[in-house]
């Protein structure tokens, strides 16, 4: 029996490629393909579908987002798309952290600064910052990511943590979105993009936040409405924000990069080694589960 048929978008670390290798063949073309590997940054819709035709059983999505899949044309052509979730959950959450304190220390400023070499002696005013400790932590979405970064924020730096999310958890304070934009010094947002997430946090929102405010956002960028946020940046409406993630990736709102009160990364929260590999394991077994009729165990279209 021919070998079935599997489409990678882009190559994704050896290890789980050799494992769809063992069973399958890798094509280059979409046309005849079971299986689709994508990543976020490939837009998979109907016409995409329909050009791998009838055989196509699966999508694995290499990330824990899938804004980037025609989930409801999938589901009427029944098509199983996956994720990885889980996996990458802590190594974001430390990102988010790794952000806070950034933001908060002006770490990359002060790399600037001594590299320029205009570091000429200790004073008392210099790049000064804020402290974590009983500051205010507002969560918007508190799943897996949010979570986890509660958790190091509460038993790292005695963060009062409030949050918002449509699931109740009762090891933090619920509040209000608007209660949280008033009166937290970081926020940070581990929402999903969804039509009810876009434009989340825009032009109304910066208004409610405190002049002293940090925004952190390292989940979509379409949450927040970007032109919004260099303008509020520009007019000092918030301190400082931290994006690991673009409203219209890989471009960025004009005069984002001129602004000193912001640190950008270039969607690395999950890029760890360890992470990048997991994924990559979990992505091709839930191919392998597809294709080998087992119920794959991180299936999103239920
Ligand atoms: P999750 O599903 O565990 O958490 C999302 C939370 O949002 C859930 O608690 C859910 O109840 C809540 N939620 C969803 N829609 C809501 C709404 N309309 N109003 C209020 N709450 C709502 O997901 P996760 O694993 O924590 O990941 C969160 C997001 O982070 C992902 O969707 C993904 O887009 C992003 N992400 C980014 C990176 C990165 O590299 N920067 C990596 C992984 C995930």
């Amino acid at each position: 029996m021919p070998k079935q048929k599997i489409f990678v978008f882009h190559k994704i670390p050896e290890i789980g490629l050799k494992m769809l290798e063992k069973k399958f063949e890798f094509s280059k073309k979409l046309k005849g393909a079971s299986a689709i590997l994508s990543l976020l940054t490939d837009k998979i819709d109907a016409r995409i579908m329909d050009k791998a035709g009838r055989n196509l059983k699966v999508i694995s999505n290499y990330a824990v987002g899938y804004d980037n899949i025609d989930i409801i044309a999938a589901s009427q052509c029944h098509i199983m798309v996956t994720n990885t979730p889980g996996v990458l959950t802590n190594t974001v959450a430390e990102h988010t952290i790794g952000l806070i304190c950034a933001i908060a220390q002006r770490i990359p400023e002060a790399d600037k600064f001594t590299k320029k070499g205009k570091f000429h002696g200790w004073q008392p005013m210099l790049l000064l910052g804020v402290d974590l400790k009983d500051k205010i932590l507002g969560i918007i979405g508190l799943g897996r990511i949010g979570a986890r970064v509660a958790e190091i924020a509460k038993q790292g730096f005695n963060m009062k943590i409030l949050y918002y999310d449509k699931i109740r958890n009762k090891k933090y304070e619920f509040s209000s979105i608007k209660n949280i934009l008033r009166n937290s010094d970081f926020i940070t947002l581990h929402l999903p993009l969804l039509p009810s997430t876009r434009h989340l946090i825009g032009k109304k929102e910066f208004k409610l936040m405190k002049p002293t405010a940090y925004l952190i956002n390292t989940s979509r960028g379409p949450i927040i409405n970007e032109k919004s946020l260099v303008k509020a940046l520009k007019k000092k409406q918030i301190a400082s924000a931290a994006l690991d993630v673009f409203e219209k990736e890989p471009k960025l709102a004009s005069g984002l990069i001129k602004l000193n009160n912001v640190i950008l990364t270039p969607h690395i929260a999950s890029a760890s080694i360890e992470t990048r590999e997991k994924m990559a394991v979990i992505a091709a077994q839930n191919i392998i589960d597809v294709l080998e009729g087992r119920k794959p165990e991180n299936l999103v279209n239920r």
